[in-house]
């Protein structure tokens, strides 16, 4: 992926030319659903990339499916398919929508970010950097307990399209086993910093057991300066329809105000009848 086509699928992003719905996935099966039964993952990222060297969204045209069947065994080798795009947003039934915050965790950020989770008895997915992940062990082993979902957000935020095989596989190998120590668990789910994939990182995502997730819409509380905590809210809800990933930023910069926003949006979205979830992988 070049970086002008990044720049181009942002600003498509930006205009809400947002790709929904269902692209072919390559032949591969696994499905992003709701998950209704509310069972915990976790998220979390690590805080490497500048926000104004983000690169953004490359969101791919997936859809995440709706669980059709639950508990995939856990201890069972699962094969992860090799996508050629990330998964971009639950397809639905009704209206759910994903929280998911990257870069952390942060601990000036992400507890507050828990605390609204927790108030609301709403699930989320945090995709970690590892460099973050392992000076913050604590946060990640709140969020298994809080039921969250940690995706992997490769160690120190590279460009990943710049790096080297071996690099890559480091980067997100470390941050696998970082996640398994301090969240219970290895992580399921991967995310490209800048939303910059590539095949090396598609193919190296699932040997390590991981489907790419990208997101629908961005709250952009990345840039700089930082937006506010009302034109964050108003992105979100802007942004909110059935199936929506959005993404936010718990670290990499000053996030208070993405922790206030949250505090705003999330009553207001459910009262409006959205249901707030985390997916759930499956392969048929
Ligand atoms: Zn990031």
């Amino acid at each position: 992926m070049k970086d002008d086509q990044i720049i181009t699928r942002r600003r498509a992003l930006l205009a809400g030319a947002v790709a929904l719905g269902a692209a072919g996935v390559a032949g591969a099966v696994g499905v992003l659903v709701p998950d209704t039964v509310e069972e915990p993952v976790g998220p979390v990222a690590g805080a490497a990339g500048a926000p104004a060297r983000r690169l953004a969204s490359k969101p791919s045209v997936y859809r995440l499916e709706p669980l059709t069947g639950y508990g995939v065994p856990r201890a069972a080798p699962r094969r992860t398919l090799v996508r050629h795009e990330p998964l971009l947003r639950m397809s639905g039934r009704g209206r759910t929508m994903v929280l998911t915050f990257d870069d952390g965790p942060d601990p000036r950020y992400t507890p507050g970010i828990l605390n609204t989770l927790r108030r609301y008895d709403v699930r989320a997915m945090f995709f970690v950097c590892g460099e973050m992940a392992v000076a913050n062990k604590d946060l990640l082993a709140r969020m298994a307990d809080e039921g969250h979902i940690v995706g992997n957000h490769t160690w120190t935020h590279p460009l990943l399209t710049r790096l080297t095989r071996s690099r890559i596989r480091s980067e997100m190998e470390r941050t696998c086993d970082v996640i398994e120590d301090a969240y219970g668990e290895r992580p399921l789910w991967f995310r490209a910093p800048y939303g910059a994939w590539n095949r090396a990182a598609f193919q190296l995502g699932a040997e390590l057991g991981m489907d790419p997730l990208a997101w629908t819409v961005d709250s952009r509380d990345w840039t700089e300066p930082v937006p506010g905590t009302r034109t964050i809210v108003d992105r979100v809800e802007g942004g909110a329809a059935p199936g929506v990933v959005v993404l936010s930023h718990d670290a990499g910069g000053d996030r208070s105000h993405t922790v206030q926003a949250l505090r705003d949006y999330l009553p207001r979205l459910l009262d409006s009848g959205y249901h707030i979830t985390v997916p759930r992988r499956q392969y048929a």
